[in-house]
């Protein structure tokens, strides 16, 4: 016979059907406990003892739990390691519950409390301070198919940011390698669903549903005044929003207006090339080694993340980095300011996320004094950026954003302690002098403190028992208690006290004066805290009807923290500020990688400085030379000169002439991917092709070894006719490396190709790599050298050079690997000449019928054959 589950099984399992694949938090008194798999999975990821509680269906139920108080910090890793949580709260208190039996007849004793689902905690909806990384935006992104097009919603709930924008599907990847998700929702029924993704019911992405939930969450009719909004948006806006309602049980986040981002806005760069420029994270994960961390001087997180934002979408539009370039250039300008600045921003709390918490009902009155000092600092900012003369644009349109807060900022400081706590419940964050009330509710609990004090003195004197005590607990609330030696003399019929508790070396009793005091403080104490309380709602209201200007507040703060903070990396490095133009050029000088520079000067090594001049009449660069000659980092290095000069930030380079790029391609070293599934040919092919097909005349690619996947002759032919392609049919900048020395005569048949490499030199038969650049081809490849420098055994080298000698020897009879290759046409007109080709010897084979043979005519077949074969070979 089954057992009938008991009737908290029976409300855990069904809260456990809402929850769905979500973990289960399930609130027990002071713990929430996880039953069954989700006990399996909480206790290995979180490494807690797994125990188990009664039985179900004749098994015992595996169990684990974590307090309360600290379900913080285990929910950061539960949704580090990818999990999603429900938390399901006790609705009502035991006490309530009993009523509630008590009205509906049902036994008291076992009267089970109500519990809900009151939240889901999911990557992409955090709010809580201890969730978040300081320094990273944590953005949730929708994405509705739309017939041919797919339209994007992504928001920050923490700070409130959201964009709109539609692509391609051959342009997701992209999108969505730029913005980096911790959560990503779709319709259920989308075929291109990949793993990871959340799926969530089709209904969910309706355009309709998106624009009246917009209209109605900002309070207009029209959402033409805050952009122009396409049908793939908006879908892409209710799946999002429907996934907040979803996640927060109907209690939707902080939302600011949408932004419609257009395309061709942004320098755009696919998955790749972000990956092997390493913008925000480094090849092996985490974010040292990376660029945003060589670059990073910001003072606060959240300028950490509009850094973030701008190096992962550098801008495409000259005017705005004009803008961007001259706010940095005026903090680089003057170092008192810029000190000055960033001493204020770096005691500036995080107003923006502060704000977020507020505004989803999760705040606390320590998000309240953030405001409360955020406000007034920015409008100290705002106070020293008004008294200078000549603020650029940028800076000047910060001004009224940061300040306006005046009213706002002086009830916060006349209502708040100085440093507020973050438990709402324990009260005590009201500065007394508010609220005359509250002072004089707690004034009573003070006297009556005071006149317990009074009362210890009293009954010890009264019962000559100077180890008598007055205590107090959760449970008896105030008592008196002395050594059980002493209990008897309190015993006493009439000696004015009442027995409560015997302990085991103790005593405890209740008098009649006592409690009138406890009385007069549990009394004082609720009503304090539910005055503390209706001031705290009245606060937050204020603060959120000021949501949107305090958010634009924040985002002054934000920007005014990158200029400085990239003024003061300037100056750090010695960078300069890029001139900006529209021809398709890039003169570099003096460049240099900042990432490798700050790990040479780690160990005391110098970079070597570099020159790119690349324009019109010299656009494609190839770049020969030894193994770690330094051919990779100075494709890189121009590529990242380039990508943040688009950002609005000064570049590690004497001087620089930028044209603005539509598109940057980067393709180095395809050997880390195999992770991914694919070989490292297949990768190199398939990202070669994206640029192949993407770039245009106003793109910048860097090309590292393409080809070195594969044997030397594909490899080889494979290199060349992708640098003809890049140079005859796309005609945009090109840095283009190669070990593969016969590339060298392209220069006789490619007018804007001109040849380099870096230089190398043999010094008592060692190598010495002088990462340097020069001039005309590589006069030899220096791979036994590099293979010496590596410590490969004399032996093998000795051998190594027999062969080399040999090979050479053949070489310089047949011309080498690339002989006649000078006389064939360019790839744009032979890409259109048909592939004649035709493999003869298979062709024969192919037409034969085997069975069909006779001995002899099989042997003659093959005589025939190996002729062919002989001919083809010659
Ligand atoms: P390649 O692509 O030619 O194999 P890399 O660009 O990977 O070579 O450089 C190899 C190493 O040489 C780098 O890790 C760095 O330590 C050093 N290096 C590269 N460029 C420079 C430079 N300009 N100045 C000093 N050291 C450099």
């Amino acid at each position: 016979m089954a057992d009938t589950p008991t009737p908290m099984m029976q409300q855990y399992l069904a809260l456990k059907q809402e929850a769905g694949d979500a973990l289960l938090f399930y609130r027990m008194g002071d713990f929430f406990e996880l039953f069954f798999d989700d006990a399996r999975v909480a206790s290995r990821v979180l490494d807690i003892a797994l125990t188990t509680r009664g039985e179900h269906g004749g098994q015992p139920v595996p169990m684990c739990g974590v307090p309360v108080h600290s379900a913080e910090g285990y929910l950061a890793r539960l949704i580090k390691g990818g999990c999603r949580v429900a938390i399901a709260e006790q609705t009502e208190t035991p006490d309530e519950a009993r009523e509630r039996a008590k009205r509906e007849g049902s036994p008291v004793s076992k009267a089970l409390v109500a519990r809900d689902i009151v939240r889901l905690v999911t990557a992409g909806t955090l709010t809580e301070e201890a969730l978040l990384e300081p320094r990273r935006a944590n953005l949730l992104v929708a994405i509705a198919p739309v017939r041919d097009a797919l339209g994007l919603a992504c928001c920050d709930i923490s700070t409130g940011r959201m964009e709109l924008e539609e692509c391609t599907a051959d342009a997701l990847d992209a999108a969505l390698a730029r913005l980096g998700a911790s959560e990503v929702v779709a319709p259920d029924d989308w075929d291109e669903a990949f793993p990871d993704i959340i799926a969530r019911p089709r209904a969910d992405f309706r355009s309709e549903a998106g624009e009246a939930r917009l209209k109605d969450i900002h309070s207009v009719a029209t959402l033409d005044g805050l952009g122009s909004f396409t049908r793939p948006m908006l879908a892409a806006a209710a799946g999002l929003i429907a996934y907040l309602d979803h996640a927060g049980r109907g209690t939707l986040p902080f939302l600011l207006p949408p932004v419609a981002r257009g395309s061709g806005a942004h320098l755009a760069m696919d998955a790749a090339t972000r990956m092997s420029l390493e913008i925000l994270e480094a090849q092996g994960g985490g974010r040292a080694g990376s660029l945003i961390a060589c670059v990073d001087r910001c003072a606060t997180g959240a300028g950490a993340r509009q850094l973030a934002e701008d190096l992962s979408a550098p801008l495409a539009d000259r005017n705005a980095i004009e803008q961007r370039l001259a706010g940095v250039h005026y903090f680089h300008a003057d170092p008192l300011l810029r000190a000055d600045l960033r001493a204020i921003l770096r005691q500036a709390p995080d107003i923006g996320r502060a704000l977020g918490r507020l505004v989803a009902g999760r705040g606390s009155p320590r998000d309240l004094g953030q405001i409360r000092d955020g406000l007034s600092e920015a409008r100290r900012i705002r106070d020293i950026l008004a008294s200078g003369t000549d603020l650029p644009t940028l800076l000047s349109r910060m001004i009224d954003a940061l300040g306006g807060h005046a009213a706002l900022v002086d009830h916060l400081a006349r209502a708040l302690v100085p440093s507020p706590p973050t438990e709402r419940g324990q009260g005590g964050f009201i500065a007394s002098g508010y609220d005359h009330s509250l002072d004089a509710l707690r004034e009573i609990s003070g006297n009556a403190r005071k006149a317990i004090a009074a009362l210890e003195a009293k009954y010890r004197e009264e019962t000559d028992t100077a180890s008598l005590k007055v205590k107090h607990n959760k449970v008896l609330g105030y008592f008196i208690e002395v050594p059980a030696k002493h209990g008897d003399k309190l015993m006493a019929a009439d000696s004015g006290f009442t027995h409560r508790q015997t302990m085991a070396g103790a005593v405890r009793f209740n008098s009649l004066g006592l409690h009138e005091e406890a009385t007069r403080i549990a009394e004082a104490g609720a009503h304090a805290l539910a005055a503390e309380d209706g001031h705290f709602e009245e606060l937050v209201g204020e603060v959120v009807a000021a949501r949107e200007a305090i958010a634009a507040t924040a985002a002054a703060l934000a920007r005014i923290d990158v200029c400085s903070a990239l003024a003061e990396r300037a100056v750090e490095g010695d960078w300069a500020r890029p001139e900006m133009l529209d021809e398709p050029c890039l003169e570099i000088n003096g460049g240099r990688h900042p990432v490798v520079e700050q790990a040479l000067a780690k160990t005391g090594d110098r970079f070597v400085v570099n020159d790119c001049t690349l324009g019109p009449d010299d656009r494609l660069w190839l770049i020969g030379g030894p193994n770690m000659g330094g051919k990779s980092t100075f494709l890189r290095q121009n590529a990242i000169i380039m990508l943040l000069a688009q950002a609005g930030s000064f570049v590690p380079a004497a001087s620089a002439r930028i044209g603005l790029a539509d598109r940057l391609f980067s393709r180095v070293g395809a050997s880390d991917n195999l992770a991914r599934g694919r070989s490292t040919f297949m990768v190199e092919m398939v990202e070669t092709a994206a640029i192949l097909s993407q770039a245009t005349e106003k793109s910048f690619v860097i090309l590292d070894e393409v080809g070195r996947g594969t044997s030397t002759y594909d490899g080889m032919a494979l290199a060349w006719a992708v640098v003809e392609a890049v140079h005859e049919n796309l005609q945009c900048r090109c840095l283009f490396a190669t070990h593969y020395h016969e590339l060298s005569r392209l220069a006789d048949t490619c007018d804007a190709l001109s040849l380099h490499h870096v230089r190398a030199r043999e010094w008592k038969g060692d190598l010495v790599l002088l990462h340097e650049l020069a001039k005309g081809a590589a006069d030899r490849s220096y791979g036994l050298s590099v293979a010496k420098l590596a410590g490969v055994p004399p032996p093998v080298i000795k051998r190594a050079k027999a062969v080399l000698d040999k090979l050479e020897k053949g070489r310089e009879k047949t011309g080498g690997l690339a002989a006649g290759l000078g006389e064939l046409p360019l790839f744009a007109a032979s890409a259109q000449a048909e592939e004649k080709d035709r493999d003869a010897l298979r062709d024969a084979l192919h037409a034969l019928d085997i069975d069909a043979l006779s001995p002899r005519d099989a042997l003659d077949k093959l005589y025939e054959l190996k002729a062919t074969a002989g001919e083809t070979k010659a």
